[in-house]
């Protein structure tokens, strides 16, 4: 059977599985620094949900992307598409609502832009309460920081936003929509600093502002794009279809549980 829901008809639907981990991806469509494309975070998210279908065929389907995000904070640089967070979270709570009502049991919204993950983590404690589902929520670099350390050539604060994490990922796919030679290294994390850090492999800074983009970017990049290569690009990318394969196995594990309503 195809991994791709898409590509399912109805009937396939009804007689599918109902405990494969279906995954839904939301990015966002926005600006990547002069040196990338505005659907750099659709690009490397589906390219991490279909690694997984390739590594997990059994297991998983794979749902049309949503290539909008959260991202109004954006919006001084031309391209960028923003929902609402109050919207975003409803349409994603749709469709986890849809498929629940079709009888998946086992959701992972996989998200590749910073600024969703709060709202899909809302989206998939709704979808818990609301439908008794497993719906799980998270950002695929948060599974893999230690080994994004661990193959990086940048400094902290070298991958944030278009830096060298998303940079040599999408070398890695697509080398002639990257052109790195456009880009200066802006890394903006202050090692002084106690609680903030937005570098995305740097431990979080247990304090979170985010200002316009365009008061501390002035181009749209937050990160070292300049030491990217598309090799540990494919690095990166195998490790984020590993450890998310992991994550599937997991979530296609847990148990089912029932609820006790002690009134
Ligand atoms: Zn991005």
């Amino acid at each position: 059977m195809t991994t791709s829901y898409g590509h399912l008809t109805w009937e396939e639907v009804r007689d599918a599985d109902k405990d494969r981990v279906v995954i839904l991806n939301v990015s966002a469509t926005e600006d990547h620094g002069p040196h990338m494309p505005l659907d750099t975070d659709t690009v490397l998210g589906m390219a991490v949900a279909e690694g997984v279908a390739r590594a997990a065929p059994d297991e998983v389907l794979v749902m049309p992307p949503v290539p909008y995000g959260f991202n109004e904070h954006h919006k001084d640089f031309p391209g960028v598409i923003w929902i609402q967070p109050e919207t975003l979270i409803a349409f994603v709570t749709d469709i986890t609502r849809s498929l629940a009502h079709h009888g998946f049991r086992r959701i992972l919204l996989l998200n590749s832009h910073g600024s969703n993950h709060p709202c899909l983590d809302l989206a998939a404690r709704k979808t818990v309460i609301e439908t008794g589902i497993i719906c799980v929520s998270a950002s695929y670099w948060n599974l893999m920081s230690e080994r994004i350390n661990a193959l990086r050539k940048s400094a902290i604060g070298g991958i944030a936003h278009a830096g060298e994490f998303e940079a040599a990922m999408y070398m890695s796919l697509h080398p002639e929509r990257v052109h790195v030679g456009k880009s200066e290294a802006q890394n903006l994390h202050d090692p002084k600093s106690r609680f903030f850090n937005l570098d995305l492999a740097g431990g979080g800074g247990g304090a979170m502002l985010m200002r316009w983009w365009s008061e501390i970017s002035p181009d749209g990049t937050m990160g070292d794009p300049t030491v990217a290569d598309a090799g540990t690009g494919e690095k990166f990318l195998a490790t984020a279809i590993e450890e998310t394969t992991a994550l599937i196995r997991e979530i296609r594990a847990l148990p089912i549980l029932p609820r006790h309503d002690h009134h």
